[in-house]
């Protein structure tokens, strides 16, 4: 029985990176999936997913994608939607019915907030509908969870503007809600946040296990 995924994550928790694997394992085993995105997050300028450690590769728009018939659609395997925060609520109800009325299994990758703490309409659809809800855990610079997307400038941290800022991945920082709530950027000794994400790390990857 197909599912509906959601794999959310704050920033820099490698979800478009876990969206081409994931490709690519069912390109590995002879099989076809639908990558695609949404697309008002337009920085990129053109239909492609990237990730930060290198990875990239052509993708459909979300808005095309739901323009397809289900006869289309069940040639697909699966489909894979990244910047799935992005997507409209009746985008994410017709991935739901991809999966209930073709079987096909959906996995979306996204944020689950804004930089003021607030869901992106996808993400809230999602986490009300989707069957399978996972997170892709990151680390604050002080060794807690990550949670929240601070947007920030020279100045520090910003709380005010409009939800989605585009072209503008290099001013977002994942943070604990303490530090963000502080508006903390960066601890004070550079060396002690370095050795806290490595050991944060591990152990939220132990706890998973
Ligand atoms: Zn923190």
């Amino acid at each position: 029985m197909a599912k509906l995924y959601f794999y959310y994550g704050a920033m820099g928790s490698s979800k478009s990176a876990n969206a081409l694997m994931v490709d690519y394992n069912y390109q590995e085993r002879g099989q076809n999936a639908l990558l695609c995105k949404t697309g008002t997050d337009t920085r990129d300028g053109s239909k492609v997913i990237h990730s930060r450690i290198g990875l990239s590769k052509e993708c459909m728009l979300l808005s095309d994608v739901c323009m397809l018939s289900d006869q289309q659609l069940t040639e697909y395997d699966a489909i894979i939607c990244d910047e799935a925060q992005f997507a409209t609520t009746e985008q994410i109800d017709f991935l739901a019915h991809c999966v209930d009325y073709l079987n096909i299994p959906v996995l979306c990758y996204g944020l689950r907030t804004d930089f003021q703490m607030n869901f992106f309409e996808g993400s809230a659809r999602l986490m009300a509908v989707a069957d399978d809800i996972r997170e892709i855990k990151t680390v604050c610079w002080c060794g807690r969870k990550a949670l929240c997307n601070a947007r920030y400038n020279e100045h520090g941290i910003i709380r005010e503007g409009s939800q989605i800022y585009l072209g503008a991945n290099d001013s977002y920082i994942a943070l604990c809600r303490k530090h963000f709530l502080e508006g903390k950027l960066t601890s004070d000794d550079p060396g002690d946040a370095a050795r806290h994400q490595q050991i944060s790390l591990e152990e939220l990857q132990e706890e998973d296990q």
